[in-house]
């Protein structure tokens, strides 16, 4: 073992209880691109167009014609070496919980059990009509695609109104993760 991943594996186990927060670093390596970084999905999408729940509300195509990709495929992206990690420290109770801000749902492939995905998942895909909930890749054709009662469909993740945000419940495992 090499004296930084020493470093590191001494630091986690004398830090306990321990939780990770991680971003769009740790899923570049398995192809998923990042918002702001060189080359990234905000140089080549404008993020007042397709983060905005009210232009979402306008026209669900646009959220689609960048997203829909991903989710339609999503069984093509797995978890690389680095969720894995977090998910074996987990088992093995050197992790308590992670909290990502990634939408991907990729710590909780590679087996993650205490997750908190405060931006959401582009796993789960609800009706903005009748709320009733798909999994992606599962989900109808159509840009954007339609629930069976109508209603256009939308992924847990941004765009949403404030309203829809993590309710405290949903935070609390993240909350309770942390040091005090
Ligand atoms: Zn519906």
């Amino acid at each position: 073992m090499t004296s930084l991943y020493r470093q590191a594996a001494e630091m986690i186990a004398a830090h306990q209880p321990s939780s990770a927060l991680t971003g769009a670093g740790i899923s570049a390596e398995s192809g998923i691109p990042t918002f702001r970084s060189k080359g990234g999905l905000w140089e080549r999408f404008d993020p007042t167009v397709y983060a905005s729940i009210e232009l979402f509300r306008q026209d669900p195509s646009k959220y689609w014609s960048i997203r829909g990709e991903f989710i339609r495929n999503y069984d093509a992206y797995t978890p690389n070496p680095g969720h894995r990690a977090l998910a074996d420290m987990e088992a093995l109770g050197f992790l308590r919980h992670v909290i990502t801000q990634n939408i991907d749902g990729l710590h909780r492939k590679a087996g993650s059990r205490s997750v908190t995905e405060i931006h959401g998942s582009l796993r789960e895909i609800l009706c903005t009509a009748c709320g009733r909930e798909f999994r992606a890749p599962h989900i109808p054709e159509g840009c954007p695609p339609l629930c069976p009662c109508g209603g256009v469909l939308k992924s847990s993740s941004a765009p949403r109104p404030w309203s829809s945000l993590p309710p405290p419940c949903r935070l609390w495992p993240a909350a309770r993760a942390l040091p005090s």
